[in-house]
């Protein structure tokens, strides 16, 4: 029954097909011995930069390093609160307090899953209060609200005009989570364009963990921003706080690159724009199915403002654990991002938050399921995909 299995991943076959120049990468790195930066990082920086659109690129161990150096860079400490949506990766929050600071949820749009332009501004202006001096502070956390953490979540990125609006007349610092949106893009009204993701915030982070849209052979991460000073800040921060050997004008980290994943990433870099678009036909195709067979699940709201990259397929149900189930049972691998908001984490227990703080974020972390994506998912696989959800929701109505 499941010779026919569906993954929800499939990462053996980009590699497969790119197999020669890969190892070539290997090879040269063997040979010249250039296993901590040097040309292969700083060629794929560069390329990376200016396939985002931006100056910079630096590029350091993985994404939670490169949240982490952004905030740092841009001032984030100690006594100061960074606003953030509850349904991300926790890498989100946790490179904020490591940062020092105390992260700090709002709730997120239904229709996007991102963050909701309209109760950020509730936040700031309902639970936020200027202090003696004029500093505006969240009032549950006691702390000054420095900054704003968009997460671009499946690929689709929030609505960031109206963010970057917010941002400007509160004077907070925003840096994008773009760790699923390697590629994705935001028309912006204000500036009359589309705009990369990593593009329109003061930095933006990037993940290129194996399974992300772009994703290294091991761990790897990088930081855009068009802030050379910024930019900077974050080479020293990635290299123990030194631009010269031995001079350490600050203590850092250890959050380099490796030669090698530079020079994997940047041969896999010029596949990204074409498995882009295999992943936005995928995401068509499963619209058309399931537009076809009628089915009562809701697809992702694709606003058109918005040109996503699909790092993943969500779908909501009602039934989702039923469902998953028996996608299971058939040889179909699926997914949850993410099960539990992390407002409700035992990690954050300590923050107090309760059940029903987050009504939206809860209601569809308890009704998402993430479908298999990927770029060589074929049509064929889809149609089972879809045809066991129709088989399953007809047996659930009693049909
Ligand atoms: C993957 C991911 C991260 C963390 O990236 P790592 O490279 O695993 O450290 C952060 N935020 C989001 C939204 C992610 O999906």
């Amino acid at each position: 029954m499941v010779s026919n299995k569906i993954p929800f991943l499939d990462l053996v076959t980009p590699h497969a097909e790119l197999r020669e120049e890969l190892r070539k990468v290997f090879e040269q790195a063997l040979e010249t011995a250039s296993f901590i930066g040097g040309p292969m990082v700083e060629g794929f920086e560069r390329d990376f930069a200016a396939f985002c659109e931006t100056n910079h690129c630096v590029g350091v161990g993985s994404g939670t390093d490169a949240l982490r150096f952004a905030l740092i860079a841009a001032g984030v400490g100690p006594g100061d609160a960074v606003l953030t949506v509850p349904n991300t990766f926790i890498a989100t929050t946790e490179a904020i307090s490591q940062a020092g600071a105390r992260p700090v949820f709002v709730d997120i749009d239904e229709a996007t899953y991102n963050l909701d332009p309209q109760k950020l501004r509730a936040h700031l202006e309902q639970n936020c209060s200027r202090n003696a001096e004029g500093t505006l502070v969240d009032e549950r956390t006691k702390c000054r609200v420095k900054a704003i953490i968009p997460v671009h979540l499946y690929g689709q990125m929030a609505d960031m005009d109206a963010i970057l609006a917010i941002a400007e007349q509160y004077n907070l610092i925003v840096i994008e989570d773009a760790c699923q949106a390697h590629g994705a893009k935001y028309f912006s009204k204000k500036l009359d364009r589309w705009c990369k993701a990593g593009s329109m915030g003061r930095a933006a982070a990037f993940s290129f963990y194996p399974g992300k849209n772009l994703g290294a052979c091991g761990e790897a991460g990088a930081v855009t921003t068009n802030d050379a000073e910024l930019a900077k800040k974050m080479r020293m921060l990635r290299d123990h706080g030194q631009a010269r050997k031995y001079h350490h004008e600050m203590e850092g980290y250890n959050g380099r690159l490796d030669s090698i994943q530079a020079g994997l990433l940047h041969v896999k870099l010029r596949h990204l724009q074409e498995w882009t678009v295999l992943r936005q036909n995928a995401a068509e195709r499963y619209r058309a199915l399931f537009c076809r067979e009628d089915l009562s699940v809701t697809l992702p709201y694709n606003p058109e403002w918005s040109d996503a990259v699909y790092h993943l397929f969500i779908v909501r149900t009602d039934d989702r654990d039923e469902l998953m189930k028996h996608l299971g049972a058939a040889g179909i691998g699926t997914g949850i991002h993410y099960p539990i908001p992390l407002h409700l984490q035992q990690a954050y227990e300590f923050m107090g938050y309760r059940r029903g703080d987050f009504p939206v974020a809860e209601r569809v972390s308890a009704e998402i399921v993430s479908l298999p994506m990927f770029p060589h998912l074929t049509e064929d696989q889809q149609r089972v995909v879809v045809g066991e959800i129709g088989k399953y929701l007809e047996k659930a109505v009693g049909v």
